[in-house]
């Protein structure tokens, strides 16, 4: 059986960053660097070249891959890491990972950083009643994702040992330390080091490993609402200074925090399949452009006593839609507050073109509970004061789109769970939600492993 310095379980964004730095920044750590390091990489999807995106979430690039790819460069965005390790360490390790993947062939330039520009559109919000948050963002495109993802690939190979189509099981241990993985074919591999990133296609099987070595858990909320497509024009001020508009506005009805979430300018709208429902997410091309901009308004939840099941609650709510709409409903906003549905004849005679072809016409309000529905329209007014045009009878609604999270892991402020020397990171582990930071969260368990290595 062999011995592993590390085994890696799950290589999207934070399984791989942590691959890069055991594998190329030992030798900068005090290691040996010419004796290497001896890691194992386990994902249960395919290697970056067999992937296909009939498979989203699983395989080298993890849900990355066919992501949207746009880099939130701010502490504030897409991640809770800077409870772990505070702001400052957090600026440098982000600053870190974009050069990473700037290193690997990004070459985007990063929009949001100009304050200048920024200002008055901040100012536009808050008379609106909104608030903009402008953060740098680089927008890589889901076009080329795989691009960079390949060179990662090539860069670690001959240097990390990789199982694909191999799923971890069980994690070894003895005496309250780990001592490696066991897959799912029976196979055991042992090693001094585990850090486990097995994203949200693997949150649950985390969940289960959670319980069996006893590591607390909290509850993550869930995020459900609506796609909406506008012509480009209706926020090209915006978009063309900052790519993506973050907007937050809380209801006045029932007090909720309602936000626009991964907008995409010229983008399409795509119908994004999950274990046997589907739901509605968005992209944009760096090349390509639609005439449209999508972006989706969402509520979260976070559910009390003694309801805790909230991925279960937006999994009800997408399966609703879907019953209604066999896949993706669609409706004019015009219809919504008509109190009617949208028919294919209406969507046809539609000024603006749905981006997402097979979505059926249908009624929204069937599938979204009151509550959404109110936070959401009252939302779209306050957009449009923002954007005049917003809240035009001919914007489309798409749904369901409901964002699930992780449950999050206990963990020290080096990712550390209560099993020594055993790691979790990324999206699974609940302390992330996006590339940049389960890419950093990688970073912080390797290096916390090269520093007791070195010691
Ligand atoms: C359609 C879409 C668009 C997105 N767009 C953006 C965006 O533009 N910007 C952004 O910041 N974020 C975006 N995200 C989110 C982003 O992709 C994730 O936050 C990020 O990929 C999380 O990285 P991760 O390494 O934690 O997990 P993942 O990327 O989910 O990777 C986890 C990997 O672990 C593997 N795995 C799971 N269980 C096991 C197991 N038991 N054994 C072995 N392997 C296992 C999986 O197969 C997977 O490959 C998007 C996500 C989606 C789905």
């Amino acid at each position: 059986m062999a011995q592993y310095d590390c085994i890696i379980a799950g290589a999207g964004p934070a399984g791989i960053f942590a691959a890069l730095e055991l594998a190329l920044n030992s030798g900068k750590k005090g290691l040996n660097p010419f004796k290497g390091l001896k890691i194992l990489l386990i994902e249960k999807g395919k290697d970056i070249n067999e992937r296909s995106r009939k498979d989203i979430f699983c395989g080298w690039g993890g849900a990355g891959a066919y992501s949207d790819g746009k880099l939130n460069l701010s502490r504030d965005i897409g991640g809770s890491l800077n409870e772990y390790v505070g702001a400052e360490e957090l600026d440098e390790l982000i600053a870190c990972a974009d050069s990473i993947f700037l290193k690997y062939g990004v070459t985007s330039g990063v929009k949001g950083a100009d304050r200048a520009l920024a200002a008055p559109l901040e100012d536009g919000a808050a008379r609106a009643g909104l608030k903009l948050m402008t953060f740098p963002i680089r927008h890589i495109g889901t076009d080329r994702c795989v691009l960079f993802l390949k060179q990662m690939r090539d860069a670690l190979s001959g240097r990390i040992e990789t199982l694909f189509g191999a799923e971890a099981a069980e994690v070894m241990h003895d005496s309250g330390k780990v001592t490696g993985i066991r897959t799912t074919d029976g196979r055991e591999h042992r090693a001094d080091f585990v850090i486990l990133c097995p994203g949200r296609a693997g949150s649950n099987w985390l969940q289960g490993v959670a319980r069996a070595l006893s590591i607390s858990t909290t509850v993550n909320p869930v995020d459900i609402g609506v796609r909406v497509e506008v012509p480009a024009q209706a926020l090209r001020f915006a978009t063309d200074v900052l790519h993506e508009a973050k907007l937050i506005y809380n209801s006045k009805r029932f007090d909720d925090p309602v936000r626009t979430f991964c907008m995409n300018p010229y983008g399409v709208v795509v119908r994004e399949q999950s274990d046997g429902f589907s739901t509605v997410n968005g992209h944009s091309f760096s090349v390509k452009k639609s005439e449209n901009t999508n972006f989706a308004l969402l509520v979260s939840t976070t559910f009390t006593e003694p309801f805790h099941e909230a991925n279960a609650y937006g999994e009800y709510i997408a399966r609703l839609a879907n019953l209604l709409g066999e896949g993706i409903i669609v409706q004019r906003l015009g219809d919504l507050q008509r109190g009617r549905r949208s028919t294919a004849e209406r969507i046809k005679n539609n000024p603006v073109r749905p981006s997402l072809k097979d979505a059926a016409p249908g009624d929204l309000s069937f599938a979204l509970p009151y509550r959404y529905l109110t936070d959401i329209s009252e939302m779209i007014e306050a957009l449009d004061r923002f954007a005049p045009g917003i809240n035009s009878p001919s914007t489309l609604l798409y749904g369901a789109e409901v964002k699930f999270y992780s449950m999050r892991l206990k963990l020290t402020n080096r990712l550390e769970t209560p099993v020594k020397n055993l790691f979790a990171a990324g999206d699974g582990a609940g302390v992330t939600r996006g590339i940049i930071q389960a890419s950093v969260s990688g970073i912080i368990a390797a290096r916390e492993i090269l520093r007791r290595m070195a010691h």
